[in-house]
């Protein structure tokens, strides 16, 4: 059960304490309290767990503090859909807003490695209108003998570029709990010129102790990638850790899963299951096409498969999408084959707008039918 306090409530306050103190002596209840910071106001959301069968619900309802109740279902407790459940979906962060309604373009590297290449990505970035960006510092790689990413050495050069290209969020993944430490310190040293959304890989999406401390901390949102080869339920299990210790600012990202069908693609595309996480949560979803994809391969129309497979998740109403591109893909260090060209964001983001125009026309189409 889920109890909704009046916005902006104040603890110290004596409806406060007195609903808190009710919900506490609740017996075989445990109490979870969640706070929501949102643009204009607080809200303290209290989870009511246990046998919840035998509470009262009007009881609750009469407490002084309380604006709602909400029965929950066991699944996904703090970032999952309810039964009348109108709470909003998303956040905002360093002047976005992320949400099941809207949409971003995050195109980058998908590894760092030279300054020149981090430069002319971001130029291209901010010369075609955007101001989200990928930039890989520590990459998980399948071989130890691989490149593991250049770390915290490159990581005052990115931001102190991103701030000169006018870069609002990067997309960066971390493997260990320390990379947040070294992220927090040369953000810091550069003078916070752009904001960090740290991406959790499809190989630690069950990396329970990263989860956790990832989760308690709130000062950067989260894009959770699927696990490659566990089921939906068990990779939204995991957004649903990253709340639990605090932090529901989360984006959930679809790149694909691992199967012996998905050849000659590196992963079978799941980008069908985009209204399926939106309706069993509340979490914007990310489409990550270049890894799911896996290479520059083409159709006979014309299109790459890496467009075709965007505009499969943006018409099907993505609200973020990952997508790697490189100055000159030949030489990039991680993920080559995949790249995207500087010259190709222009058409990349034409045809986007294409499938998006599509997916909002789709909507109105559904809006203006007969109920049924
Ligand atoms: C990446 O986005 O750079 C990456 C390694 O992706 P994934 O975790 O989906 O393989
Ligand atoms: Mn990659």
């Amino acid at each position: 059960m889920l109890v909704i306090l009046h916005p902006n409530m104040d603890e110290s306050s004596e409806e406060f304490r007195r609903t808190w103190d009710y919900l506490e002596a609740l017996t075989e209840i445990r109490t979870q309290k969640h706070i929501v910071e949102g643009n204009q106001q607080q809200l303290t959301e209290i989870y009511l767990i246990g046998n919840t069968q035998k509470i009262n619900r009007t009881d609750i309802e009469s407490l002084p503090a309380v604006e709602r109740v909400i029965r929950i279902s066991e699944d996904y407790r703090i970032l999952g859909r309810h039964n009348d459940d109108n709470r909003q979906s998303g956040f905002e962060y360093n002047g976005l807003h992320f949400t099941q309604q809207n949409l971003h373009i995050f195109a980058g590297l998908c590894a760092v490695d030279t300054a020149d290449h981090v430069e002319e990505m971001m130029k291209a970035v901010q010369d075609n209108g955007l101001n989200c960006t990928r930039m890989g510092a520590y990459k998980p790689r399948t071989s130890p003998y691989s490149f593991q990413g250049y770390g915290k050495e490159c990581l005052p050069y990115v931001f102190e570029l991103a701030g000169k290209y006018g870069i609002k969020v990067i997309a960066m993944e971390v493997t260990h709990e320390s990379h947040v430490d070294e992220i927090d310190e040369c953000l810091q040293a550069a003078g916070n010129p752009t904001g960090i959304m740290l991406q959790i890989g499809t190989r630690n999406t069950q990396n329970f102790e990263l989860l956790k401390v990832l989760g308690k901390q709130k000062k950067y949102p989260i894009l959770l990638k699927r696990g490659f080869g566990i089921t939906l339920s068990e990779s939204l299990n995991a957004a649903e850790y990253l709340a639990t210790e605090g932090n529901a600012n989360v984006i959930f990202c679809l790149r694909g899963m691992k199967t012996s069908f998905s050849s000659p693609h590196r992963n079978t595309v799941d980008f069908s299951q985009v209204p399926v996480i939106k309706r069993l949560t509340r979490m914007p979803v990310c489409i990550d096409p270049s890894h799911s994809v896996g290479s520059r391969d083409r159709a006979p129309d014309g299109l790459l498969d890496v467009f075709h497979c965007t505009a499969q998740g943006v018409i099907a109403g993505a609200n973020m999408i990952l997508v790697d591109f490189h100055p000159q893909p030949k030489k990039a260090l991680v993920d080559g084959p995949q790249a995207l060209l500087l010259s190709e964001l222009p058409l990349f983001l034409a045809d986007i707008r294409i499938a998006r125009a599509a997916y909002l026309k789709r909507l109105d189409l559904i809006a203006g039918a007969p109920a049924n």
